[in-house]
């Protein structure tokens, strides 16, 4: 008798199991396939960092040295230089004459984000940062800027 019982709870447990995949089987599938499609990024998600520039093209990074001091994980190294009146490349006394940072330290926490008195290190949606070797990321000032080429230098007045 108890062998039927068990039989019977079997066959129920069996059914309901088979009615989870046949539901599923008919709804809009949760997977993506990355990377052809590429995923939709939640706004605020804090992906590789971005060094940004004004319209005009000149850096908003004027190496005060914030981001770096507030790094949890000494990933950010920022080296300054005065700019040259006549040829500025930021719109400060100074600017980021090496800015890097080394990604197999950063631990995406955002501070230094947060830090930075002039908006210019943000962090952006890219995710995709897997490479061959350790020295592929660290990341210099010429990877971070964005735009790589500014549409337009403009002296300062
Ligand atoms: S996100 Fe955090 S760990 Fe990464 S560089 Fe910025 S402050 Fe450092
Ligand atoms: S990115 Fe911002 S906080 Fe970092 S050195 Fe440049 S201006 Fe200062």
């Amino acid at each position: 008798m108890s062998a039927l019982v068990n039989a019977v709870k079997g066959l129920i447990q069996h059914l309901r199991a088979m009615g989870i995949t046949l539901r599923y089987l008919f709804m809009k599938p949760v997977t993506v396939q990355y990377p052809e499609q590429p995923p939709e990024i939640y706004p605020r998600f804090r992906g590789r960092h971005e060094l940004q520039r004004y319209e005009n093209g000149l850096e908003k990074c004027v190496a005060c040295g914030l981001c770096a001091a507030v790094c949890p994980s000494g990933a950010i190294y920022v080296e300054a230089a005065e700019n040259d009146p006549e040829h500025p490349v930021s719109l400060g006394e100074r600017y980021a004459k090496r800015y890097e940072i080394n990604m197999t330290r950063c631990i995406f926490c955002g501070y230094c984000e947060e830090a930075c008195p002039k908006g210019a290190i943000v962090m952006g949606h890219e995710f995709a940062l897997a490479d061959f070797g350790r020295h592929e990321l660290v990341y210099s000032k010429e990877q971070l800027l964005e735009p790589a080429r500014p549409h337009v230098i403009v002296k300062q007045v």
